[in-house]
């Protein structure tokens, strides 16, 4: 018998998928986790793990709650931290671990056995959180016992931590989605680096290059501060090198951010006076950073001085100029506003908890993340609306630099462009070149002034326009002259053509003196020879437009050069063709 499957709706599928990244966002897998209690206080010269345990036994440790966020300071000794398991225990094989990953060290002090020592970069253990410090407890070890941590001292700002005891299933659950989570992150900013790159290269742009140095450095701060590089990218040979790698890519991220934004928001033209400060923070930044790897005791302590006001500094002038600059109508400077304040108040908020506010904002040491990978689609759009305008101004510009200013048609230079093109296009087909030139036009000037001369030629170069096919190239040769090149047409039909030029210039009733003559057009025609010049073409249609002249104006005239038998029904080797 055949089962019936439960079909799940697609929209409830949705709401579960909803459900579970908020409870990964809010930091709700805590749930899943055992009821902890702590008390801890800082190391002091000549303490024993059995002292500290006993003390805590005694309730003179200082009380604090693991499941909050508790800063423990650790620039001097280190902190002892004394965590102990609340009833209904998990007794299996459990995981305890130390979320967000500190700066320094961790030791497990297990009763009479050596301590396990953790930290981000650490490759010695077998079992290792991804950002996080991950200690395993077995079944064996007993639950209600007190566990015994000490924070080792670290030179970098602590930052707050809370911890959590779960089963193994509950605690892998926690980490492969944490891994899913930032892997997507950085997936995401990652890959509009690597676009930006081929930008940069193709376009030779260095904005995209600015761009997408200012994102690597994003990733490599991010990827050092949750450990990513070490866990699990694995990347065991920068073990050790976690404070320099964030000190200098800060500063060059904040250099690159600083570059970015001078010609992205184009400061220059909006906040001219904030763009030599911009400079020099971008070229600070970075000498400061390198003040730290020079080894030299007094330039590394200014260094270490100067990077957290600077960066403060930096930020704020950053900020102050976009926003100056989004305000006085630069486009950009709203995209770089949308894109990076999100990041900046993440920061700043960080910055906050480090002095123990915001104790409940888990969700804060994974938000830059998702604030990195904002603001690189933000900012990617941003580059992707820009090139758009560009590439809009520069079709504006080739239609200018193409087309006569009066009359609309093409000017000298991009016919003689776009005819060269067609004579070069291959099979060779027959082409004709037709060279118009105005009757008695400089008696139309004379008579009734330049500015009807002007309308007049543009009435003209409109009514050839819409007397020829779209595909044959009109352009205006010279002051009264025009030309015309008509792809494919024998010489029958190029006649043809011109004749029926003539008539419509003719038609428009344009009167050229005060004796109401109207306003006529002479064509000379010529027809291409496989060798042909589009000059050649040009000097022979010229001298047929020539003889057209001689022969009374208003008239078509085929050169007289054509090849033998190239047109066996063209009844002579001149022809010309009166339009009326
Ligand atoms: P022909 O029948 O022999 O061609 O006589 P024409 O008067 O047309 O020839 P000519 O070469 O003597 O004069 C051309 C005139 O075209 C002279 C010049 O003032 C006028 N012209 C050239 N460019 C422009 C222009 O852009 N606007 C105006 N209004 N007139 C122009
Ligand atoms: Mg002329
Ligand atoms: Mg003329």
């Amino acid at each position: 018998m055949k089962r019936k499957s439960r079909r799940i709706a697609p929209g409830w599928q949705w709401r579960r998928i909803w459900f579970a990244m908020l409870l990964l966002c809010a930091g709700f897998d805590a749930l899943h986790a055992q009821e902890l209690s702590g008390a801890w206080r800082e190391v002091r010269p000549g303490d024993t793990p059995e002292q500290v345990i006993s003390e805590f036994r005694e309730g003179h440790l200082l009380p604090f709650s693991p499941s909050r966020l508790q800063l423990f300071p650790t620039q001097r000794d280190g902190a002892w931290v004394v965590l102990q398991m609340q009833p209904p225990y998990i007794a299996d094989d459990r995981v305890l671990h130390v979320d967000t990953p500190p700066a320094g060290a961790v030791s497990f002090y297990p009763g009479g056995r050596a301590p396990v020592r953790m930290a981000m970069d650490d490759f010695s253990n077998v079992v290792h959180g991804h950002g996080r410090l991950a200690f395993a407890f077995t079944a064996g070890q007993r639950a209600a016992d007190p566990i015994l941590l000490k924070f080792e001292p670290a030179r970098s700002m602590p930052a707050p931590v809370t911890f959590r005891m779960q089963s193994w299933p509950d605690y892998l659950d926690t980490d492969a989605g944490w891994l899913v989570f930032a892997t997507s992150c950085f997936a995401v900013m990652l890959a509009m680096a690597a676009m930006a790159l081929c930008f940069a290269l193709m376009l030779r742009d260095m904005l995209f290059a600015w761009y997408a140095g200012y994102l690597i450095c994003y990733v490599l701060i991010q990827a050092t501060q949750t450990g990513f590089i070490y866990h699990p990218l694995e990347l065991q040979f920068l073990s050790g090198l976690g404070a320099v790698i964030a000190g200098a890519t800060v500063a060059v991220s904040v250099s690159f951010a600083a570059i970015f934004l001078l010609r992205f928001a184009e400061i220059r033209q909006y906040v001219p006076l904030l763009r030599v400060p911009i400079l020099a923070l971008a070229f600070g930044m970075p000498l400061v950073a390198l003040a730290r790897l020079t080894g030299i005791e007094a330039l590394m302590s200014s260094s270490q001085l100067l990077t957290g006001p600077l960066l403060i500094l930096g930020s704020a002038l950053l900020l102050l100029a976009s926003v100056i600059a989004a305000v006085r109508g630069s486009r950009y400077a709203w995209f770089f506003l949308v894109g990076w304040t999100p990041l900046l108040a993440l920061t700043s908020l960080r910055a906050i908890q480090v002095s123990g506010l915001l104790a409940d904002a888990f969700w804060l040491s994974d938000a830059p993340l998702v604030a990195g990978a904002f603001e690189a689609v933000v900012l990617s759009v941003g580059l992707a609306d820009r090139a758009l305008i560009l590439r809009r101004d520069r079709d504006r510009a080739q239609v200018l630099a193409d087309n006569d200013a009066l009359t609309g048609v093409l000017n000298r230079r991009a016919w003689n462009e776009g005819a060269d093109a067609l004579l070069a296009s291959s099979p060779p087909r027959p082409l004709s070149v037709l060279f118009l030139d105005l009757d008695h036009f400089k008696e139309l000037n004379d008579c009734q002034g330049h500015a009807a001369g002007d309308r007049a030629l543009i009435a003209v170069a409109d009514a050839l326009r819409a007397e020829l096919r779209p595909g044959d190239l009109l352009g205006r040769y010279g002051g009264e002259e025009f030309v015309a090149l008509l792809d494919g047409v024998d010489a029958d039909n190029a006649v043809h053509v011109a004749v029926r030029l003539c008539r419509r210039v003719h038609r428009l009733e344009l009167n050229v003196g005060t004796s109401g003559n109207l306003l006529t057009v002479s064509i000379g025609v010529a027809m291409r020879n496989a060798s042909d010049s589009v000059d050649d073409l040009i000097e022979r249609a010229d001298a047929a437009m020539y003889a057209a002249k001689l022969a009374g104006r208003n008239r078509v005239m085929l050169e007289t050069q054509l090849r033998p038998g190239a047109n066996r029904r063209r009844p002579t080797t001149q022809r010309t063709a009166q339009s009326e």
